[in-house]
């Protein structure tokens, strides 16, 4: 027997920017498709108009290019079923509810949106229940069930708007084999009749996914779990539709949950606790805000592909960095919890720092470059290499790169007041100028050299190997930052070193 070709789709609507919840499906999508030699499918499921955002389809496709997921196909890439656009493929839709309509499966509903609300506030004084159009409401309301067939369909030739609804059995069981989850149960008599086409010629979500995913050869659902409660629906539309030997598999992920586990993380938490929540930056098209991404915040792909992989699905080992290959190798359904993963903003920037510490000196020059342009600055590589060899250990976001090493190509204007404050004593001034005096003497300067100057000095003195380090940093970097200070000396050279201590006594008018 031929195996089973694998298709998966990522099916994001765009209706803002992707928050990571949604990269993570997009990812576990692509690494199941990968690893069994499968299809990756970009479906882009924008029917419902009145959610559409600007932007938001090019942004879904950017970041997911940044974070390395590609796709077989899309509606960029094309492929054997297109249009891969939902609002291109209305036709196909308004075929196929038909088909529902006319075995009984679906049926025409006229109410309007006041009377829906009415209706929603009656049940509310009428014992708190709340409201739904289904097995029991539908008899009562204007549809093809409740009123004479003469009735709606001089409706229908009339013109009247209406919206077309899935007709739910009563009292059957409804089974939906997760992956994940393993039978999820439901009586049908708890769904309600949702809508599967809407008066502007469109379908909703339900209608549209079930179609594409059959049409499309889907085999696999990989979505979120807030999908759960729509799968019985989407079950008994395979089933209605004549379709249900061929039924994808689901698998629902659970939740990615907000760092105290209260809750889902939601867009706002991001930016409300200091951390991404969103790929790339966002600017919201209509109100101008903006919401911060790992790229811009200073993490690499890699490092946001195993935050990722790591919030829902375990390895079953002690392995936690992977390459994207690995990831590939090992990633499996089985091995997705049921349980919402909390967010660890902390181990989000744990593991951008081991994956800057795997990147080469080279490679981290590349990423410290855009800083040193927007300074206008171009040092020679290899006192670029020294720097770097020098600053790479403590980075854990790129910018940190920057901001411990600018010192290194720009020389301080200010020092830190409070640390002047605290470790200028009265006879600092002259300390240094002698030291200085010393410095300048010598014939070999680097660090080695001045190590064992700065031993004899203070032996000599008496003066503490600290008053004159933390005097000497603060003129060489403006604060109490930086890596050791010899090396620091070494890389600067005699001459800045000198300077530096030159143009810091001006400046501190000393
Ligand atoms: N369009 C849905 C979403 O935005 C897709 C859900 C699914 O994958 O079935 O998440």
């Amino acid at each position: 027997m031929k195996a089973e070709h694998i298709r998966v789709r990522f099916a994001p609507s765009p209706t803002g920017p992707l928050h990571i919840g949604g990269v993570r499906t997009a990812l576990y999508n692509f690494l199941f498709a990968r690893k069994l030699g499968g299809t990756m499918i970009l479906r882009i499921e924008d029917t419902d108009q009145n959610r559409f955002v600007a932007g938001a389809e090019d942004y879904i496709v950017k970041s997911l290019a940044w974070c390395g997921l590609d796709f077989d196909e899309s509606p960029e890439k094309g492929g054997p079923h297109a249009p891969y656009r939902q609002s291109e493929r209305s036709e196909i839709y308004r075929k196929y509810i038909h088909q529902l309509v006319e075995s009984g499966h679906a049926y025409y509903a006229f109410d309007t949106e006041e009377a829906l609300n009415l209706a929603r506030e009656q049940a509310k004084q009428n014992g708190g229940n709340t409201f739904q159009y289904d097995q029991i409401t539908r008899k009562t309301l204007q549809n093809s069930i409740a009123l004479p067939e003469a009735e709606w369909k001089k409706r229908l030739a009339d013109g009247a708007p209406y919206v077309i609804r899935i007709k739910i059995p009563e009292n059957e069981q409804v089974v939906v084999n997760d992956i994940i989850r393993g039978e999820v149960i439901v009586n049908s008599s708890n769904l309600d009749d949702k809508v599967l086409f809407k008066s502007d010629g469109l379908p909703t979500y339900h209608l549209a996914n079930v179609v594409d995913d059959y049409l499309m050869k889907i085999t696999h659902v990989i979505r979120g779990e807030e999908w759960l409660p729509s799968a019985p629906l989407h079950v008994l539309l395979y089933r209605y539709f004549g379709w249900e030997d061929i039924m994808p598999q689901f698998a629902h992920l659970p939740l990615i949950l907000k760092p105290d586990g209260n809750g889902k993380l939601s867009k706002r938490d991001g930016d409300r606790l200091g951390f991404p929540v969103f790929p790339t930056e966002w600017k919201d098209p209509k109100t101008g805000e903006i919401y911060s991404g790992y790229r811009e915040s200073g993490y690499l792909p890699e490092a946001v592909i195993n935050i990722l992989a790591h919030l829902g699905w375990n390895p079953g080992t002690e392995q936690e960095l992977f390459t994207s290959a690995e990831l590939i190798q090992q990633f499996s359904l089985e091995r997705v919890g049921k349980h919402g993963s909390k967010f660890d903003p902390e181990k989000a920037k744990w593991f951008n720092h081991q994956y800057m510490q795997r990147k080469s000196d080279e490679e981290l020059s590349i990423l410290l470059k855009p800083y040193l342009e927007q300074h206008g600055l171009s040092p020679a590589s290899g006192y670029l290499d020294k720097v770097i060899g020098l600053v790479r250990e403590r980075a854990s976001l790129v910018p940190d790169l920057w901001n411990t090493s600018w010192f290194f190509f720009i020389r301080p204007e200010k020092y830190d007041p409070q640390v002047y404050q605290k470790i200028w004593l009265p006879g600092t001034t002259g300390w240094i100028k002698d030291f200085a005096r010393e410095v300048e003497a010598l014939a070999v300067f680097n660090k080695d050299t001045l190590h064992t100057l700065v031993v004899d000095y203070t032996t000599k003195t008496g003066v503490k190997m600290g008053q004159l380090m933390n005097p000497l940093r603060l003129l060489m970097v403006g604060s109490n930052q930086g890596p050791g200070m010899m090396e620091l000396a070494d890389v600067l050279g005699k001459d800045e070193f000198l300077e530096r201590i030159k143009t810091g006594f001006e400046k501190l008018n000393l």
